[in-house]
């Protein structure tokens, strides 16, 4: 908040509690002179982000965010009070057992058109925002000698192929030492699959072996899962380099063979050029990160509004983080378009509860220290902010974790991932994202180097210390300065901008954080 005026938030009018809006919180004493808490006296100080009592609270009674309980009073609440976690006990999750199955009908939409991107056209009819060679890796051995590779050509050969973006080494700690025919094994080997095919990648597929790792590169990528552009490696297999070949006789041969390999591929590559494409080739990846209460106050919402523009557009929007979606199953499962999609959210979160009762752990381990500090008590209330993301539209369908969109699955996508940033951001490109939204209130500096990433703040203190970092201010919303729906509107048009070439901080800057990928199954 740039005013002084005191300013507390309320996301439902019937809810008990507001959060406090001002930068740095407000004294005790303070009273609040107009909004939902208009005439309170503050009895606490209040940290920025944390919940006031509207009302005098009995104890046990629910505490209502967004007209839901995120936790009941372990003592009586007087109004003013500041209503932290240690007064809270958090409210059982919900049985996957009788839940309402599609029972709301599809908002009734008028269809966007006329909104376009400057996008590489796939020969599979996919959509991609940078043009980049990626070479895929069969086992983590490889990834020194990669990384040397790489960076030779980007030093030598990038310069003479200037419409390519860039190369991308797909480096990972999987691929040996692993159970790899135990049951969820497949989640990371169709993860790393599915992200060479991701389509910012334009259908080339390289890949780099040792050659005596559990996983094979047939294995890998089977005959028929990858496009082939020359009809010599149809009998073959994908472009391949194994350095346990006999034919490499040091260091070197392996270094010069990667090289060599990767002409052909930037070659094709460059003569690709951005064409005019509807919005509904976006396939968008929306999650967050070092959440705050603001986050499903100003983001949050913000990144919904958007959501529902692109899938009114024709597009594909995708939202996960299954243990900050849990505590509002019923929410999902009444949203999904048939009861076989509600079926398929029931299915993948109960999946996942067994999950994490295997380590012993429920979705209350999902909070971190910063989250508490930021005024988010537990996971219920952080869950009810962060599926504001997914906007109000109709489920249309639901991913298990490392799976591929297909050509029609549109619209509203559940992608049941993990809430750790780098695994949904993984499994959201092996998904086939091309543009990737991540909403933050504490700050990360996250990017991802197969995908934009478009940073969103929740405060205007963010935005202002971090300006080289964050992309888009949402914090104006708290401020008065935008609606949910302006900013909604904007961040939809800086996607088709970011989507068209325009690059982000992340990008300016090169920060990319590592693949890493969801292995359910045991090391060996
Ligand atoms: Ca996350």
């Amino acid at each position: 908040m740039s005013t002084t005026q005191p300013l507390a938030i309320r996301m439902h009018p019937h809810d008990n509690v507001a959060i406090i809006a001002n930068d740095g919180g407000l004294p005790a004493g303070t009273v609040m002179p107009e909004g939902p808490a208009q005439g309170i006296t503050l009895r606490d100080k209040v940290p920025q982000g944390h919940k006031v009592a509207l009302t005098d609270i009995a104890a046990g009674a629910a505490v209502l965010r967004y007209n839901v309980p995120v936790g009941f009073a372990r003592e009586a609440i007087a109004a003013g009070s500041w209503v932290h976690e240690r007064l809270l006990d958090i409210p059982p999750a919900r049985e996957l057992q009788g839940l309402p199955m599609a029972t709301q009908p599809a908002p009734a939409w008028e269809p966007l058109e006329g909104y376009t991107f400057e996008g590489y056209v796939n020969a599979d009819g996919s959509v991609g925002t940078r043009n980049l060679l990626a070479i895929t890796t069969t086992v983590q051995c490889v990834a020194g000698v990669l990384k040397v590779a790489v960076e030779r050509i980007e030093r030598e050969l990038l310069p003479l192929y200037p419409n390519v973006d860039g190369v991308v080494g797909l480096e990972h700690t999987y691929g040996c030492g692993v159970a790899i025919d135990a049951p969820g094994a497949e989640i990371p080997i169709r993860t790393l699959r599915n992200i060479s095919l991701n389509p910012n990648f334009g259908g080339e597929v390289m890949v780099v072996s040792l050659g005596c790792e559990k996983l094979q590169p047939a294995r890998l990528l089977p005959p028929g899962s990858f496009p082939i552009h020359d009809a010599r490696l149809a009998d073959e297999g994908p472009d391949l380099v194994c350095l346990q070949d006999e034919a490499h006789v040091g260091f070197m041969s392996m270094i010069d063979d990667i090289v060599l390999r990767a002409r052909p591929h930037l070659e094709r590559l460059n003569a690709r050029r951005r064409q005019t494409v509807p919005a509904s080739a976006l396939v968008v990846g929306v999650q967050c990160g070092g959440s705050d209460a603001f986050s499903g106050v100003t983001a949050n919402p913000a990144v919904g509004y958007m959501a529902d523009l692109i899938v009114r557009a024709g597009g594909t929007v995708m939202f996960s983080e299954n243990t900050e979606v849990r505590d509002a199953v019923e929410q999902l499962t009444s949203r999904a378009a048939t009861p076989q999609v509600a079926q398929d959210i029931v299915r993948e979160l109960g999946w996942y509860d067994q999950y994490l009762d295997r380590g012993r752990v429920d979705r209350t381990a999902n909070t971190t220290p910063g989250n508490k500090a930021g005024g988010l008590s537990n996971i219920a209330e952080k869950a009810m902010g962060s599926i504001i993301k997914s906007g109000s539209g109709a489920i249309a369908s639901v991913l298990a974790p490392g799976e591929k969109l297909r050509a029609d699955q549109k619209g509203l996508v559940f992608a049941a991932t993990p809430a750790s940033d780098f695994i949904c951001g993984t499994l959201q490109l092996a998904a086939g994202m091309n543009v990737h939204v991540f909403t933050t209130g504490r700050g990360t500096p996250y990017g991802l180097q197969a995908c934009p990433v478009v940073k969103v703040a929740t405060r205007s203190d963010l935005a202002r210390r971090w300006h080289d970092l964050m992309d888009f201010n949402a914090g104006q919303i708290a401020d008065g300065e935008m609606t949910i729906e302006q900013a909604g509107w904007a961040l939809f048009e800086q996607l088709l901008a970011v989507a068209g070439g325009r690059k982000t901080w992340a990008e300016q800057w090169k920060l990319h954080n590592a693949l890493v990928l969801f292995n359910p199954a045991p090391i060996t």
